[in-house]
């Protein structure tokens, strides 16, 4: 719906929805694995690519019990959002096989990620779509789908898949590469409303490793942090809470709310006021029923489904700058461009390279964003589908499509 929103806005015809609204490919494949046990499982996996329009399609793969040809559609969509917001020139595609990869032993797993790439061998490669780590596929994962394909097709190994090994070619600068992105919105997003970070406060709701690592890094460039909640509550501090210590508690203990003696919940949390509020919980959404206490300059969308649209829109409706998870997640589909591009070329940058590199195209892609959201008055949001849907529907009717 955004995505016809954006198109209608940017004066594209409605058949050039009709094209983008669904995957141009989506192939479903039966994969055999003798399993420990000596019986044969046969498990169901899916590669969808949805637009061809730019150049080839990349997504990750993701190995989990609820995958479905339909959630990968939408997901591949998505990466066709982000990849054209942030001006990469691919096509987003997205992957997945139903299992349960806490249940298979190491080598059932490494025939399960053998067989997925023989199975949808045939449509892709380091010029038609390059696969990438996603939920519980990690880069050994990549190892071994790298070597499969290298069987198939020797001279095309390298660029095939990223997330890779750092020996096999992966980024030097790929560890923490979400969590860097959101860091770099957050500071983007900050100069353009002239917080200086040295003087601001944040609270983070969500305390996992990416909540964690984004709050240690504002605490790092000098933000004090004032509140923090995780799945069992909240902490707050005025003065600002000690962030080695309380990630020392979070390991140690599984919660942050062990170390202080007066906790609050992560609602009465939400009422407190900060300059930066970065809502990167899974669980527990901003709706339009809590949003309506939320006092900061700067609310930054770190994880999916972390704010409901209404929650959003009253969020941008109060002269607060909401920037969305679509911008947000955009770190690693960026670092898996730049290793492709480094392995197409022969190359291995430095960790300094990748990360200066990887950094350039995300604060060019904030840049756009706001300024598309500037000019025609809407939210960030609305503006990230536009910059994402327009060069996917441009390059089509360039190539004569419509
Ligand atoms: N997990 C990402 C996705 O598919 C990976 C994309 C990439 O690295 O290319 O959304």
């Amino acid at each position: 719906m955004q995505m016809k929103q954006a198109l209608k806005e940017l004066g594209f015809s409605e058949d050039v929805y009709q094209l983008l609204s669904e995957p141009q490919r989506s192939l479903s494949v039966r994969i055999p694995v003798k399993m420990d046990s000596g019986h044969v499982r046969v498990f169901t996996g899916y590669r969808v690519q949805h637009s061809f329009s730019i150049g080839p399609t990349k997504g990750g793969v993701l190995f989990h019990p609820e995958v479905t040809e339909t959630q990968m559609e939408s997901l591949s969509i998505m990466n066709s959002l982000k990849n054209g917001l942030l001006s990469i020139p691919f096509g987003g595609a997205k992957g997945g096989v139903i299992c349960e990869p806490r249940e298979l032993s190491f080598r059932e797993l490494e025939l399960l990620s053998r067989g997925y790439i023989q199975a949808i061998s045939s449509v892709i490669g380091p010029y038609q779509d390059i696969p990438a780590p996603d939920i519980f596929t990690n880069s050994q994962i990549m190892a071994w789908m790298m070597d499969e394909y290298s069987k198939l097709c020797p001279d095309q190994s390298a660029g095939f898949i990223t997330g890779k090994p750092i020996v096999l070619g992966g980024l030097k600068s790929r560890k923490n590469a979400a969590g860097r992105g959101i860091v770099l919105f957050i500071s983007e997003a900050a100069r353009k409303l002239g917080i200086e970070l040295t003087e601001a406060t944040a609270i983070v709701q969500g305390f996992g490793s990416l909540g964690g690592y984004v709050a240690k890094s504002l605490a790092d460039s000098g933000v004090t942090i004032t509140g923090l909640s995780d799945a069992y509550g909240a902490v707050y501090q005025e003065q600002g809470l000690d962030m080695d210590s309380l990630i020392e508690c979070r390991d140690s203990f599984g919660t942050i709310t062990k170390m202080y003696k007066h906790t609050l919940t992560s609602k009465e949390l939400m009422e407190k006021s900060a300059d930066i509020m970065v809502l990167a919980a899974v669980s527990d959404p901003i709706t339009e029923q809590n949003v309506r206490s939320m006092k900061s300059k700067l609310v930054i969308e770190a994880s999916s489904g972390a704010v409901t649209d209404q929650a959003a829109e009253w969020i941008t409706n109060n002269g607060i700058l909401f920037v969305p998870e679509i911008l947000t997640s955009s770190g690693d589909i960026t670092s898996s461009y730049i290793e492709w591009a480094q392995n197409r070329q022969g190359l291995i940058w430095s960790k300094e390279e990748g990360e200066m590199r990887v950094k350039q195209i995300l604060a060019d892609a904030f840049s756009s964003v706001h300024e598309i959201a500037e000019e025609r008055k809407i939210p960030m949001k609305k503006a990230a589908y536009i910059a994402g849907v327009y060069k996917m529907a441009e390059s089509a009717r360039f190539r004569g499509w419509f």
